[in-house]
């Protein structure tokens, strides 16, 4: 009789220099091991795909991770007087990025079903923003925000980035308003959006705004959602609040977006939200404005504990193996006429370029945001590099992996 040892489908298990980590994607239960040369035999025959999730246990069956595993229910002993051995195949995800080799035959229409992915589409109209913020530079980068880029896109080149947004799936169109010249522009342009079905977002930064800018836009024909960006310690000034007090109290269906940079900015933003009626319309977002390592480490990084409550099930592990969730789907086209993936990354084209083409240039190059995973990352070989949310553009502007407090400190 052989008995085997049998690795359920829906469990998961990586390695890192280390720890070994077994993940259950049904129950989302998880057992970060500590590596020993019995522990690697076992698992690195386990994680060996010839051997279909099923080794010959042997002699093992009592050693501590076999128990660990079977009692954590990973997997299971199997006794077979027959000699049949049991497998298990857990599906893989393959994502084809080898459009090259279609490439070189001058196939290029083979990648135009890559359009069909975009999701969001973000224009920023000018950067005519008059204002002088310090960080404005890098603030664009993290969220969605404001910018001084230079150029204004003209009537013309509204038409073509219609074609564009005719030209995909997009569920969502997003504007960024740097000042009353841009509404005019969308005034005049109101056919650039005309499927209800897409949503439509205005982000205008609290120094930009005011009520006759939110009316216009109110008064546009598609459906409009207007978003004000918020740097909360800009609500230290008493005209900031004012004016933040009465855009909640005139417009009910105007969301905040808080950014948080400092240890201050949480207490502020506790204030407003207990004096401000905000319920259900404010987004916080934590930012990086170049000296607050210490905020970001406390406020955003996840311990050991948060990390092994993070609850993913296989889908989005299959996922996370091979494209950023965060980043897939979005471009944003900014006024100098150029179309990027991520603000953190090259322009492969502008509004006069196929848009399969950008893509096809993105999915053929190292510079691709949509599919910048933690393995890529200096995440490396961490165990969790498929469990933990993906990179986002604060780690990016930090170059560093933060989602974190531990792991990746000790690889
Ligand atoms: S409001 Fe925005 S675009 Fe204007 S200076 Fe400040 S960060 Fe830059
Ligand atoms: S952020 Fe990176 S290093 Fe930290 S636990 Fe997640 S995958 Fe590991």
């Amino acid at each position: 009789m052989i008995q085997y040892l049998c690795i359920k489908p829906e469990v998961y298990i990586w390695k890192d220099k280390k720890n070994i980590l077994f993940y259950n994607s049904i129950t989302f239960q998880s057992v970060l091991w500590e590596r020993n040369s019995e522990s690697d035999t076992i698992v690195d025959a386990l994680l060996d795909v010839k051997n279909f999730y099923s080794i010959d246990i042997g002699d093992k069956k009592d050693s501590d991770i076999v128990q660990e595993i079977t009692k954590k229910g990973f997997g299971v002993i199997v006794d077979t007087s027959d000699k049949l051995k049991p497998i298990t195949i857990p599906p893989v995800l393959i994502f084809s990025n080898r459009a090259e080799r279609v490439l070189s035959k001058g196939l290029l229409f083979y990648d135009a079903h890559l359009v069909d992915y975009i999701k969001t589409i973000t224009i920023r109209l000018s950067g005519s923003c008059r204002h002088d913020c310090t960080d404005c530079s890098s603030l664009f980068r993290q969220v969605t925000n404001c910018t001084k880029r230079s150029g204004l896109l003209t009537k013309e080149d509204l038409l073509k980035i219609r074609t564009i947004i005719h030209g995909t799936k997009a569920e969502k169109v997003q504007f960024i308003i740097s000042s009353e010249k841009d509404v005019a522009l969308l005034e005049q342009n109101q056919f650039i959006v005309d499927n209800s079905e897409q949503l439509v977002i205005n982000y205008i930064n609290w120094r930009n705004v005011s009520e006759e800018i939110i009316d216009r836009i109110e008064s546009l024909s598609c459906q409009q959602l207007v978003k004000i960006v918020f740097k909360v310690d800009a609500c230290i000034l008493d005209d900031a609040q004012m004016l933040l007090r009465k855009l909640l109290n005139k417009y009910k269906n105007i969301i905040v977006c808080f950014l948080l940079s400092s240890d201050e900015d949480v207490a502020l933003y506790q204030d407003l939200e207990q004096s401000l009626d905000i319920t259900d319309r404010n987004e916080v977002h934590c930012v990086f404005n170049g000296n607050n390592h210490h905020f970001i480490e406390t406020f955003y990084q996840m311990n050991e504990q948060e990390l092994s409550s993070l609850q993913c099930d296989s889908d989005s592990i299959k996922t996370n193996q091979v494209i950023n969730s965060e980043f897939w789907g979005s471009i944003y086209i900014e006024p100098d006429r150029t179309i990027c993936l991520n603000e953190n990354y090259p322009c492969f084209g502008d509004i006069d370029t196929p848009l399969y083409e950008i893509l096809s240039k993105a999915f053929n190059s190292n510079d691709n945001p949509w599919l910048l995973t933690r393995k890529k990352f200096s995440c490396g070989t961490c165990a969790y590099r498929y469990l933990c949310p993906p990179i986002n553009n604060l780690e990016l502007s930090m170059s560093e992996p933060f989602a974190c407090s531990s792991y990746h400190k000790s690889l």
